[in-house]
């Protein structure tokens, strides 16, 4: 009888344990999808087809557990150096009195910002920012004062106007007309934003800005929030094109918060693009003058990208490969 009553107990907690086994590797079997979204990390996204070459630069760094933030400074340097890029760094088409005036800003996981606008002789903007981000106790310089503290860290003072660019700058002068053309008169900024294998978000952005631009123009690419935002528990977000309508609406910024409201990284920048449509057409501006586009990444390495019109691309890099994608767009015709 006890041997009866105790095997009785046996088996039921035998069969408990069992059910309690199966219920566990069900509900393990159920998780597993969301677990394995949530690591597509390391990941780096930029703007335009340099985009490629910036993210192998960046890719050296996240491949090798390195921080988002080294990865970002990494990468866009390429272009930056680059004299054949006319619209970043060193060969970047000068402004409107023939110099050429650089921007650009930097962000980390922390929230720390650093940001140079209107910076001229120096090839890598971006390293300045971080300067400032890093050994002073503002978040921008511009002018003067961003060219005197680079030099008192140590960077080179250079000439950044290359033949070619001062070529085309004389051609200019004959009209001087200020007319940007979307896609074409190649104004173009690289955006980096990155995920890496510690779940760290950084982005860095950097331009020589609207070619022929007034002297002491700054558009969208140093301001913190318009040109590049960064929050660690929600995403990042870059963006290039007419920097007057990014700074309009605030878009790197507004990119995170719809991206924090529960939209994915594509829903969030088509939000962003709408917003601008809608204020173009508030202003009676045609909308074919003018191009914007929006890349961004959230926490678990999903991103999307969208613009005004065709014509822009961004380069992605993750562990399946460094890809060009065009961007889906707003206006079709
Ligand atoms: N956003 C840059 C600026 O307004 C230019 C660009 O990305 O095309 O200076």
């Amino acid at each position: 009888m006890t041997n009866r009553r105790n095997f009785i107990k046996t088996a039921t907690i035998a069969s408990v344990a069992v059910a309690l086994n199966s219920f566990k590797a069900e509900a393990e079997e159920n998780e597993l999808p969301a677990i394995k979204k949530s690591v597509r990390k390391p990941i780096v996204l930029s703007t335009w087809r340099f985009g490629i070459q910036a993210n192998e630069a960046a890719w050296n760094v996240l491949k090798n557990n390195g921080r988002a933030l080294d990865a970002v400074e990494a990468g866009v340097k390429i272009p930056e150096g680059d004299p054949e890029e006319r619209s970043v760094g060193y060969g970047g088409r000068p402004d409107r009195d023939g110099r050429v005036t650089l921007d650009a800003c930097i962000m980390d996981e922390l929230s720390n910002i650093g940001s140079v606008g209107c910076l001229e002789f120096i090839k890598h903007p971006i390293s300045v920012a971080r300067a400032v981000m890093e050994k002073t106790p503002h978040v921008m310089l511009v002018g003067e004062g961003a060219l005197s503290f680079a030099l008192t860290q140590g960077f080179k003072k250079e000439n950044l106007l290359t033949k070619e660019s001062e070529k085309e700058w004389k051609e200019w002068l004959k009209t001087s007309q200020y007319k940007p053309i979307a896609n074409i008169e190649n104004h173009d900024t690289i955006g980096m934003i990155a995920l890496d294998t510690n779940g760290n978000l950084s982005g860095a952005c950097t331009t020589s800005g609207m070619a022929f631009k007034m002297h002491g123009r700054l558009g969208d690419s140093p301001i913190i929030g318009a040109g590049l935002y960064v929050d660690n528990e929600v995403g990042a977000a870059t963006a290039t094109g007419h920097g007057e309508e990014v700074i309009r609406i605030s878009g790197s910024n507004l990119v995170v918060e719809l991206m924090r409201q529960g939209h994915s990284p594509q829903k969030a920048c088509e939000e962003a693009v709408a917003r601008i449509v809608k204020l173009m057409n508030n202003r009676k501006k045609n909308l074919k003058d003018i191009q914007v586009g929006f890349i961004a990444l959230n926490k678990e390495g999903e991103y999307g990208s969208y613009c005004v019109q065709g014509g822009f691309n961004y380069a992605v890099c993750d562990a399946t490969g460094n890809r060009l994608i065009d961007a889906e767009y707003f206006l079709k015709s």
